[in-house]
């Protein structure tokens, strides 16, 4: 394949964004090679500016459930826009989004739109604060739960890949909050808890962590730390920015069957537009501005382009009663076809999957954590 157009573009674009692109893991540096610029996707394909083809196995990082150009979502892309394209008022779409989602989503009465999984996060966050009153928070190391302050501290996902998955520019006062615990380790946040008793506000996790390759909750971890969090009075949160609405409708949530406080959305719920989401009942939503003192807000938020895309989304979603199994289908047959390829040139291997959430690591070891994902 030859890349000339891409390598000339990203030369250029060196000139004028930092590093040549606007989300890092972009530029390939852990992948090696120029960074492909792509001209047009449709369905499972992507076609890049030197005309080569191919099959798209990243979906946009996620959001990108149904392929590219889904005919149906772009239409109403296209009839939504020729009305305006952002008021900075409420609109109808918004209370029909917020309607289909909580009827898919378990635990939920009411749901706050924002314009990224990183907002949703952060937001979840100051949240969880308000409403116990406490300032210390639970992550797992190699979670990634967006680029806010808290949550860059042993981080997954970009952070990294470039090796630093603690960033400079983030305080030692926003350091010190935010607690940091192995995944698939119940005795250690145990441990935690009792250590910071009546200080930790929040646990947040990926119920399948995606950010540190595709990682499994063992049996009963999920349960666990909802009984912990019970006991301390503090609240469970699930970052399902990557897992909602792709796991199953109602996410991790109902595929694990427990029961989250607040719970996090991006990804899927844009339909590839910028959407992020967070959610709770009513108590805890009633902390938030305008009704409670909690302030969160945004002058995008709510767009009527990114709430079409997102609703016109879910609803195929909602209606398709097959969409998860041929997901499920599809992705096991990549995995089996994986696990042959990798069985025959003798390369050491770990596949973890979960429906279409799949992640190879060449290692013997089975890989549970932060620790095990690095191995290989
Ligand atoms: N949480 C998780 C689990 C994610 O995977 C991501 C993005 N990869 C985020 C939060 C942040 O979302 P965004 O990039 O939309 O800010």
């Amino acid at each position: 394949m030859r890349y000339q157009r891409s390598t000339k573009l990203f030369k250029e674009a060196k000139e004028f964004i930092p590093g040549g692109v606007n989300s890092p893991v972009r530029a390939f540096k852990a992948v090696g090679g120029t960074p492909i610029f792509i001209k047009r996707a449709k369905g499972a394909y992507l076609y890049d500016e030197d005309n080569n083809k191919f099959i798209d196995y990243i979906s946009g990082w996620g959001p990108m459930i149904l392929g590219h150009a889904h005919p149906k979502v772009i239409k109403f892309i296209i009839e939504t826009t020729k009305n305006g394209t952002s008021f900075g008022t409420p609109t109808e779409l918004e209370s029909k989004i917020a309607k289909l989602a909580i009827k898919m989503v378990p635990n939920i009465d009411q749901i706050r739109f924002v314009n990224s999984g990183t907002e949703a996060c952060m937001s979840a966050i100051r949240l969880a604060r308000g409403f116990t009153g406490k300032e210390k928070i639970i992550k797992f190391s190699g979670c990634y739960h967006g680029h806010s302050d808290s949550f860059l501290i042993q981080s997954g996902s970009g952070a990294v890949t470039y090796g630093n998955p603690s960033s400079p520019g983030v305080t030692q006062g926003s350091a010190k909050d935010t607690l940091i615990a192995e995944f698939n380790n119940l005795e250690n946040v145990s441990d935690i808890f009792n250590k910071n008793k009546n200080e930790i506000a929040a646990l947040i996790i990926e119920p399948v962590a995606g950010n540190m390759g595709c990682i499994l909750p063992n049996k009963g971890f999920l349960k666990g730390l909802r009984t912990l969090c019970n006991d301390n009075k503090a609240l469970l949160i699930f970052d399902e920015v990557m897992t909602g609405f792709r796991l199953s409708k109602g996410g991790a949530q109902e595929l694990f069957g427990v029961k989250s406080d607040i719970v996090t959305f991006g990804k899927v719920l844009g339909g590839g537009l910028p959407v992020g989401a967070f959610a709770a009942n009513r108590d805890i939503m009633s902390f938030l501005a305008p009704k409670g003192g909690v302030y969160q807000a945004g002058t995008l938020s709510g767009n009527p382009l990114a709430m079409i895309a997102g609703y016109q989304t879910l609803k195929i979603l909602d209606e398709d009663p097959n969409i998860y199994k041929r997901l499920e289908k599809k992705t096991k047959r990549l995995e089996e076809q994986l696990r042959d390829i990798s069985k025959i040139n003798k390369v050491e291997h770990q596949i973890n999957r979960i429906g279409s959430m799949l992640s190879i690591h060449f290692t013997n070891t089975p890989v549970v954590n932060f620790t095990t994902s690095k191995k290989g």
